[in-house]
């Protein structure tokens, strides 16, 4: 993988382009890759944002949100647009696998790959150019960057501004995670003055939910959470029929694993909710507890230092008395 200066020189030619990110696209992930979008179509590019599945009801206001091509959902049309790319942009993920069923068809297209990425231990031979940088608060930070030094500030209009804002405040937990830096304050004063408003774009992501989904947090909070004092660990466990249930769709469920780390000395949260396919788990941390390492190790996963991703082929108990096993190994680490 070469650097990603190296390639600034081809952002003034017009592509086919292609951008993509990973499985169940985030605020970061789609953020990014829209905000990206909204660049490139500026420098006369043909530019189309292919997700690898569904994505949550909360990111939808984003403008272009509309014209992102499901590949689940849409996988012809999917095919058609990636097989005739020239440029790929893999966005807010780091490893093929993390786009699901559309691994085997990015790893087979032979047009240039560029990565823009912040989790840890990229495969980097999967790309020609690309940045990785885990210690950027966001996705959105490095496409901002990727703008601001290839020398195209004034293409930062209200668009591009929104959509990156929004892989900011959400991989920051709303500034609040160390990533969030002086630059990442410099970069939202600068999106302020191309006139974003940030109080309707929190009100989109934060405030937009049904009451069903209100309504399972408090059910999971109080049914399906357990507190390890002795390991300072919460764990959460959700079973089909709770999404049954409450009626949860993509992105129901995000943050909620966040409330485990606001009981006074928790530092290890981790819920695990039964999909169809896997249990995915999701891990927090603070302070000093790699869940990175700890998801890639025990979880097929990985992630950040503070927040990783990973999952179980088993059943679901049978994932949770093996996570509480482990944890045992982990006692002296935890406190
Ligand atoms: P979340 O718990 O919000 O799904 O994910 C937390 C972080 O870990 C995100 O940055 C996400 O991209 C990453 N992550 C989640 N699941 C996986 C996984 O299965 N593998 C890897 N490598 N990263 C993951
Ligand atoms: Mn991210």
């Amino acid at each position: 993988m070469e650097p990603i200066t190296a390639f600034y020189s081809h952002l003034s030619i017009p592509k086919k382009v292609v951008i993509t990110t990973h499985q169940k696209p985030d605020g970061d992930a789609m953020g990014s890759s829209l905000g990206l979008y909204h660049f490139l179509i500026q420098l006369g590019h043909s530019v189309t944002v292919v997700a690898p599945t569904n994505w949550a009801d909360f990111l939808k206001w984003m403008p272009g949100c509309d014209k992102v091509v499901d590949f689940e959902a849409k996988r012809e049309q999917a095919n058609k647009i990636l097989n005739e790319a020239e440029l790929l942009f893999c966005l807010d993920f780091n490893i093929m696998h993390r786009t699901k069923h559309m691994e085997n068809v990015l790893l087979g297209l032979n047009c240039v790959k560029v990565l823009i990425d912040h989790h840890q231990q990229p495969q980097e031979s999967a790309f020609t150019y690309g940045v990785s940088n885990t210690s950027k608060s966001s996705t959105c930070e490095m496409v901002f960057d990727l703008i601001i030094n290839s020398g195209y500030a004034d293409k930062i209009n209200n668009d591009v501004a929104s959509c990156l804002y929004v892989g900011v405040m959400t991989d920051t937990g709303s500034f609040r995670f160390p990533a969030a830096s002086a630059n990442v304050h410099r970069m939202i004063a600068f999106l302020k003055e191309k006139g974003i408003n940030h109080t309707a774009i929190h009100e989109n992501i934060y405030d937009s939910f049904l009451e069903n989904r209100l309504r399972f947090i408090g059910f999971a909070l109080l049914n399906r959470m357990e507190v390890f004092y002795e390991y300072n660990t919460a764990i959460m466990a959700i079973t089909k029929n709770d999404l049954f249930r409450f009626r949860i769709k993509t992105g129901d469920t995000e943050g909620l694993v966040n409330y485990l780390l606001t009981i006074e000395g928790i530092r290890f949260g981790a819920i695990v909710i039964d999909r169809d396919e896997e249990r995915k788990w999701s891990f927090r941390s603070k302070g000093a507890f790699d869940v990175n390492t700890f998801a890639r190790l025990h979880f097929d996963g990985g992630g950040h230092f503070n927040a990783a991703g990973g999952s179980s082929k088993d059943p679901l108990e049978v994932t949770v008395r093996n996570f509480k096993n482990i944890l045992k190994e982990y006692e002296t680490q935890l406190q």
